[in-house]
């Protein structure tokens, strides 16, 4: 196909319809891409033109945006709106193509224009890579977050870090998990804009210096510059965007000169080496990674240059530092930023000369932090060894703001030293702390340096003040909030599963896209059969494209009639994966023992990545597939059951599934799972939950009416009792001969070719410690899968049920969550 042609179409459909000026001007940009493009019109071709094309209307619309919000404090009738600089060491973005030409309006201009050459608009999109710059959910939200600041106008920066690999590509081999660098940026990023203009120093080591005059001087001895790169992410009912800022770092030496003419390049070129290394990798979160020291450097420096940045912004828009506070909020997405505030106060003090009582003022306005899990392990803790050798100057900060907080708490709750040993920033090792070792307590810093604290889910909130932060609660009572997530709806609906947002739209109108309370109104639509029919066309169209490619990508054949039962998400212990699959294992011998019983078909399908050092959720990824290759190839069992394991879970991944799911896996053990945003997207997309009384599974089905949602398990109350009455779950397998052959099978070696030492660690671990409670809730689970099958035998019974699930979704947009911020955390109000 020629490229010429190409141009002949875009010309005469910009003559033929009357473009909007958005419209136009895309058409040229593309016209003139394609004409310098050297490889004609492949797919990526096509893709590299239309994101570059993009990037004209989005770069005007980002300029009237800035100078829009540099005006912000100009009316002195109206309180201050406040810019909100969101920090955050993940955002898992995905591709950008698919929402950048909703957003802009593109979408049929652009399915004409490659029609034309013989290329369908879905084709082109694929090609794109997903921006996997996080791990999960904590990633994910930070994406979707993007999303609702452009789309609700509020005055914002993103900030993050231009890593080079993102999350790793997963790879099976032999039913194993492999590991194989995710580079994202192979053929260049056509998003990302350049701001040389935004360049700063980041220090590292070294020591402090002391003036004459008392003041405190610190003198590093590694210097890098911080780069910017801007991600711009646009809103789709205005024409604003947001803006996700990434550093990249390099060098702020040049090479060694005499050691390169000495002809030791490599030695003259290390510096450029360590600092590039900042740039590599995203660490897995929950991995215990020897790159420990790297990781502090990467936090260290996105915090640093981000705060440079929002100093510089602000002193050029209100020349004057004494409003910084009540002008602009810093967020802390977990602890990963949470030096921010020591370096906040460092920039404030030694850089502009500010007192300690000014600078701790404008800190305590702008800082405000977000908890993202209750597992102690995950709160983040440094050795102090290493904190003081990087950053010295921060840990003086951080000693001194620890200080004065302890002489709060002493004269607020006299004589309590067991209180004041807890709460301290620093855990210094006793015996109930690292075992010797003095720590710097990450969450404490952001605690104490912030005026709001949330949580992710009302039960994730009160969980928070009852358990890991309750002594801060008692002191700062006023400061712990709720917030519970959400998911933009343009991604997670509308892009995702058009045909479903068609069916919507027909019965409802758009407005959802932008005020997503309105899928309210299909509840009164529930009992038309006519649209439940509908809505199980829709499905089954979603079923059949994932069918195809489960087809491509692992060869096994699912038909589309089975129930598509879905588990997708980081692979966890407190996750239960595991436990999903022991109900396959049953469900299995079930079919095995009375193959003519009236049995429910179902595909079960797994997905996720493990954290790489983490050996147990490498060896569930193995069962999960030892499993799927002994079901899917018995004949005995034909399509009554089949388990697949969809390797590289993100992102794009997701939206492909999601829409074809019936039944929605959120199985973590109660009290584990903080929110989960992957159930929300299910429900949106007209899948039912089968799922524990956990995280913002309980808010959902409040909202939807708990009888449409398939509820089991020992809630937290329950978790807690059994743990401290002595749990032993040997007990709970000797009293279910059905649990008792799943366990005895696997260790038996029949999943894996009669090796029985395979799983001896995963089943012992069950038969042991539990932690998790699979043991216990296992009855349950099986009994409730089977209520599962039921209601799935009734066709007309579960589209009801569909619709009433997506009629109760409108709470849980990310633009309420957002809104919800502003209000709680980051107003003005929220400092009184
Ligand atoms: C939504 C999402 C998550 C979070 O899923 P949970 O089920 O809430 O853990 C993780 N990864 C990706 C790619 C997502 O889209």
């Amino acid at each position: 196909m020629k490229a010429s042609s190409i141009f002949a179409t875009l010309k005469t459909a910009a003559m033929s319809s009357s473009p909007t000026p958005v419209q136009a001007a895309f058409k040229l940009a593309l016209q003139r891409e394609l004409r310098s493009s050297v490889d004609g019109i492949s797919r990526e071709a096509l893709l590299r033109a239309a994101a570059a094309a993009c990037r004209e209307p989005l770069g005007e619309r980002w300029a009237d945006t800035q100078i829009a919000d540099a005006k912000r404090g100009d009316d002195p009738l109206k309180a201050p709106v406040r810019r909100v600089h969101y920090l955050s060491m993940e955002f898992l973005m995905g591709r950008a193509l698919g929402n950048a030409i909703a957003a802009l309006g593109l979408e049929e201009t652009l399915r004409e224009a490659f029609a034309a050459q013989g290329q369908a608009l879905p084709d082109v999109l694929e090609r794109e890579p997903d921006a996997a710059l996080g791990n999960g959910g904590l990633g994910r939200l930070a994406a979707c977050f993007l999303d609702s600041f452009a789309e609700l106008g509020l005055p914002s920066f993103g900030y993050g870090l231009r890593y080079q690999y993102g999350m790793f590509a997963q790879a099976i081999q032999d039913g194993r998990q492999v590991e194989q660098p995710d580079d994202w940026m192979a053929l260049g990023n056509p998003w990302e804009v350049p701001r040389p203009e935004a360049s700063y120093r980041v220090g590292f080591g070294g020591r402090v210096e002391v003036d004459a005059d008392g003041s405190r001087r610190w003198q590093p001895t590694e210097h890098l510059i911080a780069q910017a790169y801007d991600f711009i992410v646009p809103a789709h009912h205005s024409q604003r965007v947001s803006t996700l800022r990434q550093w990249h770092a390099s060098a702020a030496a040049p090479i060694d000169f005499q050691a390169f003419c000495r002809g030791a390049h490599a030695q003259a070129a290390k510096h450029r080496v360590a600092a590039d290394s900042l740039n590599w990798v995203l660490y897995p979160d929950d991995s215990t990674d020897p790159g420990r020291e790297l990781r502090l450097k990467q936090e260290a420096f996105l915090v640093s240059a981000s705060l440079q940045d929002l100093i510089a912004r602000h002193l050029r828009e209100f020349s004057s530092l004494h409003n910084l506070g009540k002008l602009n909020a810093v967020h802390l997405n977990d602890t990963h930023p949470a030096l921010a505030p020591a370096e906040l106060m460092r920039l404030l003090l030694d850089e502009h000369g500010l007192t300690w009582d000014e600078a701790w003022t404008i800190n305590r306005q702008a800082v405000s932090y977000t908890n993202h899990t209750l597992m102690p392990e995950a709160l983040e803790t440094w050795p102090l060894y290493l904190f003081e050798a990087l950053l010295p100057r921060h840990m003086e900060i951080i000693f001194e703001i620890n200080q004065r907080f302890l002489d709060e708490v002493r004269a607020k709750f006299p004589g309590d030293e067991g209180l004041l040993a807890r709460v301290s920033l620093i855990d210094e090792g006793g015996p109930f702390g690292h075992g010797g070792e003095r720590r710097v307590r990450m969450a404490h810093l952001a605690i104490v340096a912030s005026h709001r604290v949330n949580g992710v889910a009302a039960l994730h909130s009160e969980l928070m003040v009852q358990t890991i932060f309750a002594d801060y609660a008692r002191i700062f009572p006023e400061r712990f909030h709720n917030v519970t997530n959400g998911v933009t709806p343009r991604r997670w609906l509308q892009q995702c599963n058009p045909q479903l947002s068609a069916l919507i739209d027909g019965r409802i109108g758009k407005g959802w896209r932008q005020d997503l309370a309105q899928l309210g109104k299909l509840k009164g639509l529930a009992d038309d059969a006519g649209l439940g029919q509908q809505f199980g066309a829709v499905k089954r169209a979603n079923k059949e494209r994932l069918a195809a490619l489960i087809r491509r990508e692992l060869g096994v054949a699912v038909s589309p009639d089975s129930l598509f039962d879905v588990q997708i998400k980081r692979i966890h212990e407190y996750k239960r994966q595991l436990l999903n699959v022991l109900h396959v294992i049953a469900r299995y011998q079930a079919i095995i023992a009375d193959p003519t019983a009236e049995w429910t078909p179902r595909t079960v399908v797994i997905a996720g990545k493990a954290a790489s050092a983490y050996q147990m959720a490498k060896s569930i990824i193995q069962l999960a597939h030892d499993v799927g290759r002994v079901v899917n190839s018995d004949p005995r069992v034909g399509d009554r059951l089949k388990l697949v394991f969809l390797p590289n879970y993100g992102v794009s991944l997701a939206e492909t599934i999601i829409p074809a799911a019936d039944l929605s896996e959120q199985i973590s053990t109660a009290g584990t799972e903080a929110s989960g945003t992957g159930n929300m997207k299910f429900a949106l997309n007209g899948a039912l939950t089968i799922g524990t009384w956990d995280g913002a599974n309980i808010e959902m089905a409040e909202a939807m009416g708990v009888e449409n949602m398939f509820v089991f398990g020992q809630r937290t109350d329950a978790v807690a009792q059994i743990k401290a009455l002595g749990y032993d779950p040997r007990l709970y397998v000797e009293q279910n001969l059905q649990l008792k052959a799943v366990m005895d099978a696997i260790s038996g070696g029949e999943f894996s070719n009669g090796d029985t030492s395979r799983y001896r660690a995963l089943v012992d671990n069950l038969l042991g410690r539990d932690t998790y409670l699979l043991m216990a809730d296992f009855a349950d689970y099986v009994a409730t899968q089977a209520r599962v099958d039921a209601l799935y035998r009734d066709p007309a019974g579960w589209n009801r049920c569909a619709i009433l699930n997506v009629a109760g979704m409108g709470w849980f947009s990310a633009d309420r969550t957002i809104a919800e911020y502003v209000e709680r955390v980051w107003s003005v109000r929220s400092l009184d």
